[in-house]
């Protein structure tokens, strides 16, 4: 099922399906258990231009537009949620930010590196303290001659450990009322004083690096604020907006993986003497996975057009996400189900796409914060 796709973005989706298939799946279970971060992957999509999807042109991306991208995402989260990831917060919120912010030199400058996969970029919100309540941070930039000096410790920052562009949002006005006073800063790695620490050892999306990133007397330029002083957290408001889209189709992804391979393993594993897919319990899990990922698609494209279109969608975006990755969960659960004790077993990816799918509940916002935009949203409206 597909939401009104263009020639070009039916031709685009099938060429990353079988550049997924191709590039991404090989090697993905066992990147997973060693927590190895695909630096060979995102290499050869780079150079298909996956690291600047909506990037325009003239900064070295693609210039697609966000369903182009949400249908990216799905098609590599099918095969490893781990580079679906990668890819998310890169484009979304990198890459994101610096369209949605930058000053045309800003842009100038940076959008190549990122679009061209020179540089991996990573975004710095979530603090040890401040999570959900993200405006109540406490890393700090003050004023410092010619620019600002950052202190602080961010916690979760993907990409922290491999990015070669941070970029971190700090509190420059103590006494703002939140979210006021916060602004976002370009953090080149290497920068004195700027120092990620290990990669977090995590429960999926393990492929992916998740770091805490220190920040010790940083100082930076003027030009390094990224939009307007004091106006950060509602940048990163929108930017999330947009973000979450990315993260419901990495979920729509994985759904569908959770599909397909029980789909495949219901017609071969036999048990009294037939398939698994004859038994009317086996059929009606499969008939609940397949409606509930059309239906996450659908979510996903709606907002994905609207985001294209100019238009606000929070609510909408908050809507995909929730049901997007509960349905991913809920998917997981019955795939591995129907697999049996092998769903158990690491050697099948059924369990990987479970332990994946579960990082969309959480980033980018808790489901329960997502209940909290779109319950605020239909109250006010
Ligand atoms: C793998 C991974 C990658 C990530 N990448 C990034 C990144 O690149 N950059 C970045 O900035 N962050 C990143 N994050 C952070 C992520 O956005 C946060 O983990 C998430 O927003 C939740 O914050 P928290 O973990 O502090 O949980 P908390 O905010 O402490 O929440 C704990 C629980 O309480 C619930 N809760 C909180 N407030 C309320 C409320 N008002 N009402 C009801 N329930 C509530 C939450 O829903 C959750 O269930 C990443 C996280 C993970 C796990």
């Amino acid at each position: 099922m597909t939401f009104d796709l263009t020639p070009e973005q039916l031709g685009f989706r099938d060429r990353l399906r079988r550049l997924a298939a191709d590039v991404v799946a090989p090697g993905a279970g066992q990147r997973d258990q060693e927590q190895r971060f695909p630096t060979e992957v995102i290499t050869r999509l780079a150079g298909e231009g996956l690291l600047g999807v909506t990037v325009p042109v003239a900064c070295g991306g693609l210039g697609l537009d966000p369903l182009s991208f949400a249908l990216a995402i799905e098609e590599v989260a099918r095969q490893d949620g781990s580079v679906a990831l990668i890819l998310a917060s890169h484009n979304s919120l990198a890459c994101g930010h610096l369209l949605l912010a930058g000053t045309p030199e800003q842009q100038r400058r940076w959008l190549p590196e990122l679009a061209s996969g020179r540089r991996l970029g990573a975004w710095a919100l979530a603090e040890a303290e401040s999570g959900s309540d993200a405006a109540a941070m406490k890393t700090q930039a003050e004023r410092a001659t010619g620019g600002w000096r950052l202190n602080g410790v961010k916690m979760f920052v993907t990409q922290g450990t491999t990015a070669g562009l941070y970029i971190v949002l700090a509190r420059t006005a103590a006494e703002a009322k939140k979210p006021h006073g916060i602004s976002a800063f370009l953090l080149e790695a290497g920068t004195p004083g700027l120092q990620p620490g290990r990669p977090l050892s995590k429960f999926g999306c393990r492929a992916s690096d998740t770091a805490t990133l220190v920040l010790r007397d940083v100082v930076v330029p003027e030009e390094n604020l990224l939009g307007r002083e004091g106006e950060g957290f509602f940048a990163a408001k929108q930017l999330l907006d947009h973000g979450r889209i990315g993260i419901a189709a990495m979920a729509v992804g994985l759904a569908r993986a959770c599909l397909e391979d029980a789909v495949g393993y219901a017609g071969k594993r036999q048990q009294f003497g037939q398939p698994l897919g004859k038994f009317q319990a086996i059929q009606w899990m499969l008939a609940d996975m397949g409606t509930e990922l059309e239906a996450a698609r659908l979510l996903v494209h709606r907002a994905a057009v609207l985001q294209g279109a100019g238009r606000p969608c929070s609510r909408e975006s908050a809507m995909a996400k929730l049901f997007a990755s509960e349905a991913a969960s809920r998917a997981a659960n019955k795939a591995l189900q129907i697999h049996g004790g092998y769903g158990y077993l690491s050697s099948l990816p059924v369990e990987r796409y479970l332990r994946d799918a579960k990082l969309c509940e959480i980033g980018e916002g808790t489901s329960e914060i997502q209940r909290m935009v779109i319950a605020k949203s239909i109250l006010n409206s």
